[in-house]
Parts: structure tokens; sequence; C-alpha cells
């Protein structure tokens, strides 16, 4: 097979060039830099099914599908032709509008989980919103958040946990006040008995607890039920509210999120990715009783110029409407499944150290041999593998999110024959990266 040298991407890295004259970086967000993995950035121009094209015209299998939004793959029909249609009657009008009603409605009959949901433009967005509802109900402010669960970058929660037992978190980065970020405790995932003892401790001032459900952006640490439920259950006894960050797990695990796969009501739910069909949309939702709190009905303020925008919604719309046909997550989740067990089944027959975590249509691989729940036992080291990996799989036409702690999400537009190309494809690139004999 024809492999594409890192050489070759010279349009890309002509325009990586190019762009780092304009932004920090080079860039306008952090991992599209390609630090972790070898060579420039792909731009890409164009995207079709599972597949994108870059400036240099090499066409990859798409893993990342803009870090997990496009669930029906790249440029899906019926939402290109809801967003031309709606977008031919202007972009914005900063009033509510009849398609802001139809993907509300959509959303809210078809889940359990939540009677109210506001719309806002980004996951950060959403979240930094939940934030401020639960404390403002609560009238607490401390937050409990866990390592390696990602809630975008709000300022409280881009903490890690301290030095000693049930710390207040440091700010894992510049610009953060000491007093927001002391206003968040770090803990492990999957520790009942630290949960207990800080809540014991802390929980006439803590607000809520924010997971991320299914945590994905750190690898994909996947929890035991029984520790979500344990969460549930001690937010009851404690008065504390319980935030399910789904901007990931949302629509993807199921269309009522994880919420609904693990059947756990939580008191506030966001949302992201997948919700905008593509483009910039945020939410989060509630009880009646939790969104009542919001302005204009209550005393939680909160706003946006661009909410709700008709082009958004339309695309969310169109998107959403897809994901309720007969079967498609069960069909989903085969796919992946046959995907997983296929690179297991080669990892153990190779004796590789590689472990497939997966749930629904979410893959990951851990180059260790055991199962991974917390972020303290992904090693760092193992990293270098997957560098290795990234670029040889670049060479041969798949393209994974250029980070080994990302993980891939396989679309409905990925066809079994697609996925059987890409494993064929990663299996090669395993044999090379271990150098193991075929
Ligand atoms: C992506 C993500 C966010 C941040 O969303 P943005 O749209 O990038 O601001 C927050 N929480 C989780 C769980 C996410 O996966």
């Amino acid at each position: 097979m024809d492999t594409i040298s890192l050489e070759n991407r010279t349009r890309s890295a002509a325009l990586f060039e190019e762009a780092k004259n304009y932004f920090p970086g080079g860039v306008n967000s952090p991992v599209r830099a390609f630090k972790s993995v070898y060579g420039p950035p792909l731009f890409i121009k164009e995207g079709q099914g599972c597949r994108i094209t870059d400036e240099d015209d090499h066409t990859y299998i798409d893993f990342c599908c803009s870090w997990g939004p496009l669930i029906l793959g790249h440029n899906n029909a019926k939402v290109r032709d809801l967003v031309t249609e709606t977008v031919a009657k202007g972009t914005s009008f900063g009033t509510p509008t009849r398609l802001g009603n139809e993907l509300g409605k959509l959303i809210v009959n078809n889940n359990r989980y939540i009677d109210k949901i506001r719309f806002v433009s980004s996951g950060t967005e959403a979240v930094m919103s939940a934030l401020r509802l639960a404390r403002g109900i609560t009238g607490k402010s401390k937050v409990i958040k866990f390592e390696g669960c990602y809630h975008g970058h709000v300022d409280s929660l881009l903490v890690k946990a301290g030095s000693g037992l049930a710390t207040f978190g440091e700010s894992t980065s510049a610009g953060i006040p000491r007093a927001f970020a002391e206003e968040t405790i770090v803990l492990p995932l999957d520790d009942r008995k630290l949960l207990e003892e800080t809540l014991q401790k802390y929980s006439d001032d803590i607000a809520c607890i924010i997971v991320e459900p299914v945590p994905a952006n750190n690898g994909l640490l996947l929890q035991d039920p029984s520790f979500l439920e344990c969460l549930r259950l001690k937010c009851y006894k404690y008065g504390v509210l319980l935030i399910f960050d789904e901007v990931i797990s949302g629509f993807r695990v199921g269309f009522e999120g994880a919420a609904g796969y693990y059947g756990i009501q939580p008191d506030i739910i966001t949302y992201g990715k997948i919700i905008g069909g593509g483009m910039p949309v945020g939410a989060y939702g509630g009880s009646h009783e939790v969104m009542s709190h919001i302005s204009p009905d209550g005393p939680v303020y909160q706003a946006g110029t661009l909410s709700a925008n008709p082009v958004a919604m339309a695309a969310g719309y169109a998107a959403l409407k897809q994901l309720l046909e007969p079967g498609f997550y069960e069909g989903l989740e085969a796919k992946t499944k046959r995907l997983a067990d296929r690179l297991q089944a080669f990892a153990l027959r190779h004796d590789l150290p590689m472990h497939v975590q997966q749930i629904a249509s979410i893959f990951w691989l851990a180059f260790t041999r055991d199962r991974v729940v917390r972020a303290d036992q992904i090693d760092a080291a193992s990293m270098e593998h997957f560098k290795n990996l990234h670029r040889e799989l670049l060479r041969r036409g798949v393209y994974l999110g250029p980070s080994g702690y990302e993980v891939g999400f396989v679309s409905a537009a990925h066809t079994e024959q697609d996925l059987d190309e890409a494993a064929s494809i990663m299996e090669k690139c395993l044999h090379m990266v271990f150098k193991t004999s075929k």
C-alpha cells in the first residue's frame, strides 16, 4: 500500500507556518497543534461520511469526528439541507425562533431526565452556567470534581488535586485566582471512602458534585455504575446537587445520554458537541423546579447574544431527529464493539500491552494490560506508543485525535467495510510500533 510520508504534508505544513503569524501556536484550540504527535497538523478542507480530506489531497478514515459532535459523520445530507434552507432566510435575529422550539421540544419530549433546557453556545458555557445555577439554588459555593474529568475551560474547574488528602484544588492554568481554585475540591474517581469523608467534612459549603458520567477526555475511564449511583445517593444525603456533564456522553451513549444509560437522575445535565449537529451549541437542563431559578424566571442570571441561533438550531434538529430512528444506537454500538473486539483480540494474540476500552460508539486504546478506571493508572510513558502509532496511521490513511488521551468516535457513516479497512491498517501499524513479527 502507498504510504503518505510526513514530508508530503507540504500544504498543511505551509498553512500551519502561516497560521503561526495570526494565532498563538498557530491554532485556535491547543490540541489541534499536534504537540503530542509527529508532524504539522492536518489542514482539512472537506469531510464526507467517515472520511476527511486534507489540503494535500490525502484522504483519511476519521475517528476524531470533530472531537465528538459528528455522530452522523461529515456532511450529513439532512443536516446540510436544513442548514442551507435556514441560512437562506438570514443567520441571526436575536429573537426567539420556531426552530429553537422544535429542537427544545425534540429533546425535552424524548428525555425523561430533564423538563426544561436552556441553549448556550458551547460546552464550557453550559458547564459554567450549570455551576452558577447550582450555587444559586443551594447558596453554597464549593464544587467537587474528579481527577481525569474535563469540563471545558471554566476557571474554577481547571484544577487538579493539591497535595494531601481531599485538599482544595491547584489551578492547571495561569490566570486563575487562587480564590477560585480554592472553591474546588478534586477527588480521585472510584474512591467512595474519600468521597464520604469529604462530604462529611465540607457539605455545608458544597453546592454540587460535577462528574463526567462517562469520563472520556483523559482516556476513557469507564466507571462502575455503582460509583455513579453512590454519587447520587450521597448528594441526596448531604443536600448537594449532582451535575452530570454530558457534553460528550449526551446523545452519544443513547438519546438520553449517560443518565438514561445508567438510569440515574442528576439534578442538572449539561450538553454540547452532538446537540448542535456540528454547529456551536451547548445546553443545560433540569427539572421544572431547578430551571425556574434561571433568569428571567429566577434570580440566576445567564444570557447569550447568539444563544439558540437559528442556523445552529437547524443543524441540531436535523441531526437529533435521525438519532431517534429505531435501532440507531444499537447499530452503532454493535459496529463499534466489533472493531474494539477485533483490536483487543489482536493485542492478546500478539501479547501487546494494549487494552481497548469501549462504550457505545466511543473507544480508547490504553497501552496497558488492565482496565483503567482512574487518571493515575494511565502510564504517561506509554503515550510514546501512541505517538508512533499516530504517525503510522496517518501515513496509511487513518486519523485519530492527535493525543493518546483522546478517545475515538465511530459515526453512523462508518460502514462495517470502512471499519474493517481501518482495523487492518491499525493492526499493521501496531505491528510496526511494537515490532512484532506477523
Ligand atoms: C468538550 C467538553 C466540554 C467543553 O465543551 P466546549 O464546547 O469545547 O467548550 C465540557 N465538558 C465535557 C465533558 C466535554 O467533553
